[in-house]
């Protein structure tokens, strides 16, 4: 077999084994041995990429890949599960940022594309700028999930979107430049850093509770980037992964939009999040009502249906198996109980759902927003366990909130509310909680796994 028909048929199966690895990745059960199918595919695409004759400097891409291992390895292994929205908005950021570079190679070792046919020129250039965009947009999300930067929509008002627009039109027009023959590196210098400074001012101003929306299309543009590089270096294994990954973000994109009630031109626009508001502050009665872990388990021991409202604190506190015993609990006490997933609950998409399920919580009782919402206002005791923004009912009434219009869980129509939180700080939004400060709302302060284990030993006692 000649080489190039060797290289054509280990990228046909590396790309056998994405598609099998992703379809591994809709469930929880099978995540893991999908993310390896995956993995094994990639590493035959880059064995068949270095198989590929003048694949260049060999000192360089063994320093490359030295680099990469030392780095992303334990990155990887050391990551916390809380970490992981972070660091795939980081590694997603790096995809892009790599096809930038690799499109500006391509200008120099080409002179400018000077004889190359226009697409190669056209493809190059849209790789340059959507790659760029989505490498400094995906840096200023890891900064806002990292908690570097305010999850509050940081903007300059009714400048943005004009200024967003005008550096849109120079990356366009040097890129128009460059594709028509003028060969200045300045110009394609220009692409890449006007594309830069698009891609942190469109995230900057895009408020916390909307990140789910935008790490997903950041990773679908980073996937367009690549799909768009492959077609201008005839590279098919390039094509293939970056169309997966382009498909795949840009449904996930469709999906958290739909979720959040947010429509995607709004979020191209930078539009959205009830025009970068910070919400109205909180007035009337602030004085929040305190519970103890034993009042905590008398209402819930004689409720007939209680709905546990999981969120990001849950996930931090690692409280997941102490919530299932204490569910556990109540229905050997004959109490119904439920547990409400938000959609962007927590920070990854489906973050709830694959916590419950690594502490075998029975499928059924999981259930969805639409679904929850209709049994609230019939529910004894909603106990809210390290949620806050999808609870947030300024979502509901307070149209200058950076969370407006996004659906939440109408936790405040049940007859009572627990909340399990450490303290009066505000979820990722930024934004307070008038939930807490409703008369029915009581709050249990702490740590979630400690305040959950200390309700659950009460019920033992009743
Ligand atoms: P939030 O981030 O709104 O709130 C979490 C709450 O948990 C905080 O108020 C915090 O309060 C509390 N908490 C933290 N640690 C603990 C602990 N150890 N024990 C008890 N409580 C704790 O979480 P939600 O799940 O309600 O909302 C998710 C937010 O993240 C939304 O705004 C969503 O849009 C955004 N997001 C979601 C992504 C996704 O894909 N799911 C991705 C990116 C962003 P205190 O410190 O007082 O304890």
């Amino acid at each position: 077999m000649n080489r190039d028909v060797l290289v054509q048929v280990l990228y046909i199966v590396a790309f056998a084994l994405f598609i099998y690895g992703l379809m591994g990745l809709t469930g929880p059960r099978t995540a893991v041995r999908g993310n390896w199918i995956a993995a094994v595919g990639m590493g035959i695409a880059v064995i068949a990429t270095l198989l590929i004759p003048g694949m260049g400097n060999w000192a360089l891409i063994v320093l490359g890949v030295v680099i990469g291992t030392v780095i992303g390895v334990p990155a990887a292994k050391r990551v916390k599960m809380t970490a992981v929205p972070q660091m795939v908005a980081l590694f997603n950021g790096v995809g892009g940022g790599a096809v930038a570079l690799i499109a500006w190679v391509e200008f120099r070792q080409s002179a400018g594309f000077d004889h190359e046919p226009a697409y190669v020129a056209v493809a190059s250039l849209f790789a340059a700028i959507v790659g760029s965009v989505s490498f400094w947009g995906s840096n200023i999300a890891f900064g806002k999930l990292q908690e570097l930067l305010s999850g509050r929509p940081i903007g300059i008002g009714t400048l943005q979107q004009p200024l967003n627009l005008v550096l849109l039109l120079v990356s366009l027009t040097c890129a128009t430049l460059v594709v028509t023959g003028n060969g200045s590196e300045w110009l394609m210098i220009g692409v890449l850093v006007s594309a830069a400074v698009l891609g942190v001012m469109v995230v900057l101003p895009i408020g916390g509770a909307d990140m789910p929306v935008v790490i997903s299309l950041l990773n679908a543009l980073t996937g367009l980037s690549a799909a768009a590089m492959g077609l201008a270096l005839d590279n098919t294994a390039l094509i293939v992964a970056g169309m997966i990954v382009g498909a795949s973000g840009s449904i996930l994109t469709n999906l958290m939009a739909k979720a959040m009630n947010r429509s995607i031109p709004a979020i191209v626009a930078g539009g959205f999040g009830g025009g970068g508001g910070t919400g109205t502050a909180l007035t009337g009665d602030q004085t929040v009502r305190r519970t103890s872990a034993s009042d905590a388990a008398i209402q819930m021991a004689f409720a007939n249906q209680v709905i546990i409202v999981p969120g990001y604190g849950m996930a931090v506190a690692q409280a997941q198996h102490a919530v299932r015993e204490m569910a556990d609990m109540l229905e050997a006490k004959g109490v119904s109980v439920y547990y409400a997933i938000h959609p962007v609950a927590g920070r990854m998409p489906g973050h709830m759902n694959v916590l419950l399920a690594e502490a075998d919580v029975p499928y059924d009782r999981l259930k969805e927003m639409d679904e929850i919402n209709r049994e609230f206002s019939r529910t004894d005791v909603a106990m809210v366990i390290g949620a806050n923004d999808v609870t947030n009912p300024a979502a509901r009434t307070d149209q200058d909130s950076p969370i407006y219009g996004m659906p939440i869980l109408n936790v405040d129509e049940s007859r009572s509310v627990i909340v399990l939180k450490r303290g009066m700080a505000p979820g990722f939004a930024g934004v307070d909680n008038a939930l807490y400060f409703d008369p029915k709302t009581t709050m249990l302060f702490g740590d979630a796994k400690a305040s959950v284990a200390d309700v659950t030993e009460e019920l033992k006692a009743l």
